[in-house]
C-alpha cells in the first residue's frame, strides 16, 4: 500500500515541519492548502499512489548564492541572493524577485508554493518560482541599486531563460531593477529575449502590467459582491500598503466609485475621510516611486487625513484590501473588521491574512478572496507579455484591460465551481486550492515518477 494512505493531515504536516525547519511561514503555506486538498483527494487513489501533494511540497531546486557589491563608500558588501523553483509542470517557472531585508529561503518557499497554484489557476501555461534577496533598497542610490541588480544577475542568468524560468517584479523591485536586471542578462547572453516580464514598455514590457495585480484584485471583489447581488460603488475600503499593488487596487475602487479611506507603510498608515481620489493617488505614486518618500508626508499635504502608527484594520469600512506583505492582518484585527461591518476582504498581497484571521472571515462568513486567486492579475499578464515576446508584437491597453477582465472573470469560476458551500457562501481558499492544484496534479500524474 503506498504510504501516504495511512497518513492523515496532521501526520503530513509533521513532516512537512520536520523537513523544513525554521521556515514557518513554508509550513503555514503547505498547512492552509493541504487541508483542502485531503478532503478533495481522499477517494482519488491516483493522486496518493503518485504521492502528489508530498512533491508539490517540495521544490524542484532552491538555488542559493553569494551577491557581492560595492556601496557608494567604496565599502565592499555580500547578500544572499535565491532562486526557488518550485514546479514547472505546466510551464516554465514563473515568479517575481523580492528586494527586501526580511527575505529568507522559507519565505520564498512560501511564496513559490503559493505561486504554482495561482499561476495554474490563470489557465495560462506557467509553473511557480520565486526569488530574491535580502537586499533593502530604500535608502540606496541608483548607482547601489544598479551595481546590486547587476551582481544578482550576474549569477542568476544561468538559471533562468524564456522557456525555463521568467523572473518578474515584487516587494522592493519595480521598473527600475528590472531594467538593471535585464541590461545585464541582455548584456551576458547577448541575446535580447523575454527572459523577464514587468519591464518598461520601451522594451518589451506589456501595456497594463503595472495596474495588472491592483486592478485583479478589486476585478476579483467586483466578482465577489456581483455573485451577491452587490457593487463596489458607494461603498468604503480600507487598504494596507503604498507600493504597486495598494496604489493601482485604489485607483480601480475609485474608478468604480468607491471611497478609499487609508494607504499604509511599514511606518503605519494615513486616513483620509474624504477619500484618496485620483489626484491623491498620483500625488502617492510619485512620492513612492519617484522621491521614495514615507506615506506619513500624506497628512502633511492634505488637509483633513491624519497618520498614525500601526496597522489601518481599526478603519471602519465595507470592504477590505490587504496589500502590503504577508501576515498583516491577524485574528484580532479580523475580528475587528468584523465588527465593523466589513462585507468583503479581497487580498492583493500574498498571504496577508494569518490562518486565524482566515477562519475568523468563513466564520462571520464574510466574503474572502485569498491571494493566490484575488492578486492573479499581475501573474496572468506577465503571461501575456511572454505570449508578446514571443511573437514580436504588442497588444494595446483596451485589449490587455478586457483579457484581465476575462481572466479574473474564470478565476473567481474556477473557485466557486471547487469552493460553493450550497448555501450561497462560496468558500474561496478551499475553490482556488482545489482548482489550482488538480490542473498541476494531473500533469504531473501524465509525467509518472520524474
Ligand atoms: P511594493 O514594494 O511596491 O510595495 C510594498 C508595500 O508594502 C510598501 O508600501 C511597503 O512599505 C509595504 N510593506 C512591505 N513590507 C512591509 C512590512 N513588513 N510591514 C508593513 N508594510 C510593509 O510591493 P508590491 O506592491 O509589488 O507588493 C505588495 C504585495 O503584493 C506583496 O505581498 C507581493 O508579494 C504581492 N504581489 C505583488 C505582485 C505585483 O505584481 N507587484 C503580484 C502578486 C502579488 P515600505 O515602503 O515601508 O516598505
Amino acid at each position: 500500500m503506498p504510504v501516504t494512505d495511512h497518513v492523515n493531515l496532521e501526520q503530513f504536516m509533521e513532516g512537512v515541519k520536520k523537513r523544513n525547519p525554521g521556515q514557518p511561514e513554508f509550513v503555514q503555506a503547505v498547512q492552509e492548502v493541504s487541508q483542502d486538498i485531503f478532503d478533495f483527494i481522499q477517494d482519488k487513489v491516483e493522486y496518493h499512489e503518485a504521492q502528489i501533494l508530498r512533491r508539490i511540497a517540495e521544490p524542484d531546486r532552491v538555488v542559493s548564492f553569494r551577491v557581492c557589491w560595492e556601496d557608494d563608500n567604496h565599502n565592499i558588501r555580500v547578500q544572499r541572493g535565491w532562486r526557488v523553483q518550485c514546479n514547472n509542470a505546466i510551464g516554465p517557472y514563473k515568479g517575481g524577485i523580492r528586494f527586501h531585508p526580511s527575505v529568507t529561503e522559507g519565505t520564498l518557499k512560501f511564496l513559490a508554493f503559493e505561486q504554482t497554484l495561482k499561476n495554474s489557476l490563470t489557465g495560462l501555461p506557467m509553473g511557480g518560482g520565486k526569488g530574491g534577496a535580502n537586499f533593502n533598497p530604500k535608502g540606496k542610490s541608483d548607482a547601489e541599486v544598479m551595481r546590486f541588480c547587476q551582481s544578482f544577475m550576474t549569477e542568476l542568468y544561468r538559471h533562468i531563460g524564456p522557456d525555463t524560468d521568467v523572473p518578474a517584479g515584487d516587494i522592493g523591485v519595480g521598473g527600475r531593477e528590472i531594467g538593471y536586471m535585464f541590461g545585464q542578462y541582455k548584456r551576458i547572453v547577448n541575446r535580447w529575449e523575454g527572459v523577464l516580464t514587468g519591464k518598461g514598455q520601451e522594451y518589451g514590457g506589456s501595456a497594463m502590467r503595472p495596474e495588472a495585480t491592483g486592478y485583479g484584485a478589486v476585478y476579483f471583489l467586483r466578482n465577489m459582491l456581483k455573485h451577491r447581488d452587490m457593487d463596489i460603488e458607494g461603498h468604503t475600503a480600507v487598504i494596507s500598503g503604498s507600493g504597486n499593488v495598494a496604489t493601482h487596487a485604489a485607483e480601480k475602487i475609485t474608478q468604480l466609485g468607491g471611497k478609499v479611506l487609508t494607504l499604509s507603510d511599514s511606518g503605519g498608515y494615513i486616513h483620509d475621510p474624504d477619500g484618496i481620489d485620483q489626484e491623491k493617488i498620483d500625488w502617492v505614486k510619485h512620492l513612492k516611486n519617484v522621491k521614495r518618500g514615507r506615506i506619513s508626508e500624506y497628512a502633511d499635504e492634505f488637509k483633513g487625513a491624519t497618520f498614525h502608527e500601526g496597522r489601518p484594520w481599526g478603519v471602519a469600512a465595507d470592504l477590505a484590501l490587504p496589500c502590503a506583505t504577508q501576515n498583516e492582518l491577524n485574528e484580532d484585527e479580523a475580528k475587528t473588521l468584523v465588527k465593523n461591518g466589513v462585507k468583503a476582504v479581497s487580498e492583493g498581497a500574498n498571504m496577508p491574512t494569518t490562518l486565524e484571521g482566515v477562519h475568523v472571515f468563513h466564520d462571520a462568513k464574510v466574503m474572502y478572496a485569498p491571494g493566490k486567486a484575488a492578486n492573479a492579475g499581475g501573474v496572468a499578464v506577465s503571461g501575456l507579455e511572454m505570449s508578446q515576446n514571443s511573437e514580436r508584437i504588442s497588444w494595446n491597453h483596451e485589449r490587455l484591460g478586457d483579457m484581465l477582465t476575462d481572466l479574473m472573470q474564470g478565476i473567481h469560476d474556477k473557485c466557486t465551481e471547487y469552493g460553493d458551500q450550497g448555501d450561497g457562501y462560496v468558500d474561496y481558499v478551499k475553490g482556488a486550492n482545489i482548482a489550482g492544484f488538480k490542473k498541476v496534479a494531473d500533469a504531473m500524474l501524465a509525467f509518472g515518477v520524474v
